[in-house]
C-alpha cells in the first residue's frame, strides 16, 4: 500500500500557497489549499487530513480560533506557518494546542523536517502513545515501575524532575510552552512557579544530559519553551 500523506495548507498567500504545494507535491504528498478561516474548517471536515499547514493571519478568522475550533474534536498535527514574528502569537498558537511552528521566510528544507516530526507524530499518537517502557536513545523510562535508566545506569529524580521529564517525553517532538508545562506539571501559574520551572529544568538536565552545553534530550526554543527529543522505536 502506497501511503500518501494528505496536507491542509490553510493560507491566504497565493505565491506561499503555490509555493509549498508545488514542493510538498513533489515529494509526493496530496495537497489541499484553502485560502480562509472558514473553507480550511470544512475542508478539514471532508478531507480528514494528516497534517495541517496554517498561517496565522487570514482574511476571516484568527489562527487561533481555527487551532481550538480543530482541537475540539481532533489530534492531527498543527504546523503554524506565520509572518508574524511576535513570540506572543506563536506562543498562543502552541498554547492552543498546535504541535508547531515555522516563521515565514522559511526554506522549504526547514518545512519539510517540521512536516517529518508531525508524521513521527502520527504514528505515535496511535495507540503507542500509552507505551509503559518510553525509549530516547541512551535514556529509558520505565513508566510502569518510575524507573529511569541512562546507559543502563538507573538515575534517581525528584518526584517534580519525573513528573516534568514524563510531560516533556510523552509529547516528544512536540513543543511545549512554558504555560502548558506550568499548567500540566505544576497546576498553577505564578512567577514562583515559573521560576521553579527552570531550577527543575536544570536539575533534570544535570542529571539526564552527557554534555549540558549540547543538549540531546531536552531542546530549548528560546523564549517559547522546550522540545524533547523523537522517541527510538
Ligand atoms: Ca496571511
Amino acid at each position: 500500500m502506497i501511503d500518501v500523506k494528505k496536507i491542509l495548507i490553510i493560507e491566504d498567500d497565493v505565491k506561499i500557497a503555490s509555493f509549498m504545494e508545488l514542493s510538498l507535491k513533489t515529494q509526493d504528498y496530496d495537497v489541499e489549499i484553502e485560502k480562509t478561516g472558514k473553507a480550511g474548517i470544512l475542508a478539514f471536515c471532508n478531507s480528514m487530513p494528516d497534517i495541517i499547514l496554517l498561517d496565522l493571519g487570514l482574511p476571516d478568522m484568527e489562527g487561533i480560533d481555527i487551532i481550538q475550533e480543530i482541537r475540539k474534536v481532533s489530534e492531527v498535527p498543527i504546523i503554524v506557518v506565520s509572518a508574524r514574528e511576535f513570540e506572543k502569537d506563536k506562543i498562543a498558537a502552541l498554547d492552543a494546542g498546535a504541535n508547531d511552528y515555522v516563521t515565514k521566510p522559511f526554506s522549504m528544507g526547514e518545512l519539510s523536517a517540521r512536516i517529518r516530526v508531525a508524521e513521527r507524530y502520527l504514528l505515535k499518537a496511535s495507540p503507542a502513545a500509552e507505551e509503559k517502557v518510553l525509549k530516547f536513545d541512551d535514556l529509558i523510562i520505565d513508566t510502569e515501575r518510575r524507573i529511569i535508566t541512562l546507559k543502563q545506569q538507573e538515575i534517581h529524580l525528584t518526584p517534580l524532575e519525573y513528573k516534568l521529564l514524563l510531560y516533556l517525553a510523552k509529547n516528544s517532538g512536540k513543543v511545549v510552552t512554558h504555560n502548558q508545562i506550568l499548567k500540566e506539571v505544576w497546576g498553577y501559574m505564578d512567577e514562583d512557579a515559573a521560576k521553579n520551572i527552570r531550577v527543575c529544568m536544570a536539575g533534570l538536565r544535570r542529571k539526564i544530559e552527557p554534555d549540558s552545553t549540547h543538549p540531546h534530550y531536552i531542546m530549548t526554543e528560546i523564549g517559547v519553551g522546550y522540545r524533547f527529543a523523537q522517541q527510538t522505536r
